[in-house]
């Protein structure tokens, strides 16, 4: 070999090594045996999960999970891994420090020559700010529960299911009684303080398909699908109880009243709205931390 043959070769070698380095340095991939053992990392992810190489190198992926991502997101993924297909999702993870980070994620089966299933290649592209965005437009920033507007798009989504598969849809409209009161007597900080509260007794007492949001200023709706009229009332008593007990204030009790009702054919969005804002006032005319339906 002469002298510029050896030259080029070098170059070629460096050029391969400077790619495979900036492929590293910006695409987030990791490869993992079957069992989900990770077997490489690229410095990306290092960085971006803010571990090593070296403490991840034989760690399960399910390192970084969100416990409260549903089971079935991950029955899906393995179920579609299994027989051998592409796997494309998002998924919520925890970086080393405990940070939320979000990764659009695909993940390919690998083969080894003799058509062998190896382990699986991933590549993610980080979605974490477009997730917070998302969660800002659809979120109140006071209570972190979910806004109006996110609320009148659901609405309507299960209107739209109601009239094609007569699904039940009932809704709560929850009224804090006399907050007025809290905020002149303790000041609006712990009227924020209330509200909250409030946000969270309801949050924690749905099932999983129903959703809050904060309606205006004290007021609350609570979106039931699949639910009878009675079904909404046994709920809107169990809410009402709770915030009866709780001390959401030391030095004061807090109530809430609450209009219930359940969606018929008839009527419009505004009709419907009108009939439970109805049975709101009557709740308050009948003394407050009452429920009444309609
Ligand atoms: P009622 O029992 O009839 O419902 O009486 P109320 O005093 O609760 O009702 P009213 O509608 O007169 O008062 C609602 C109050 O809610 C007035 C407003 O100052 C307060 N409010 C609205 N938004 C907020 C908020 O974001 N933070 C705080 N601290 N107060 C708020
Ligand atoms: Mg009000
Ligand atoms: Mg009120």
């Amino acid at each position: 070999m002469n002298k510029l043959s050896i030259d080029l070769n070098v170059k070629k070698f460096n050029d391969i090594e400077i790619l495979q380095n900036i492929i590293s340095e910006s695409v987030l991939y990791t490869t993992s045996d079957i069992d989900a053992n990770i077997t490489s990392v690229s410095k990306a992810f290092e960085k971006l999960t803010g571990y090593s190489e070296k403490e991840l190198i034989g760690k399960n992926h399910n390192l970084f999970r969100d416990p409260k991502t549903p089971n079935s997101f991950y029955e899906e993924m393995w179920d579609t891994l299994e027989k051998n297909r592409q796997f494309k999702g998002e998924l919520k993870n925890y970086t080393k420090n405990k940070d939320v980070y979000w990764t659009s994620v695909t993940i390919n089966p690998m083969f080894d020559k003799d058509g062998i299933k190896i382990g699986y290649a991933a590549y993610r592209e980080n979605i974490t700010n477009t997730k917070k965005l998302e969660y800002l437009s659809t979120h109140d920033t006071l209570t972190n529960i979910y806004n109006r507007e996110y609320f009148n798009k659901t609405f309507e989504h299960e209107i739209k299911n109601h009239k094609r598969y007569g699904h039940n849809m009932s809704l709560i409209l929850v009224d804090i009684d006399h907050f007025k009161n809290v905020n002149d007597t303790y000041g609006h900080n712990e009227g924020d303080k209330v509200l909250t509260k409030i946000a969270q007794i309801i949050k924690n007492n749905l099932r999983e398909n129903d959703i809050v949001a904060r309606w205006g200023g004290e007021e609350f709706v609570i979106l039931l699908s699949n639910t009878k009229l009675s079904g909404a009332f046994l709920l809107a008593e169990k809410l009402r109880k709770k915030i009866e007990i709780d001390i959401i204030l030391k030095q004061k009790k807090i109530t809430a009243s609450f209009g219930v009702g359940m969606y018929t054919n008839k009527e419009s969005k505004t009709t419907f709205f009108e009939k439970i804002d109805n049975a709101l006032y009557s709740a308050k005319d009948n003394g407050r931390n009452c429920v009444v339906k309609c």
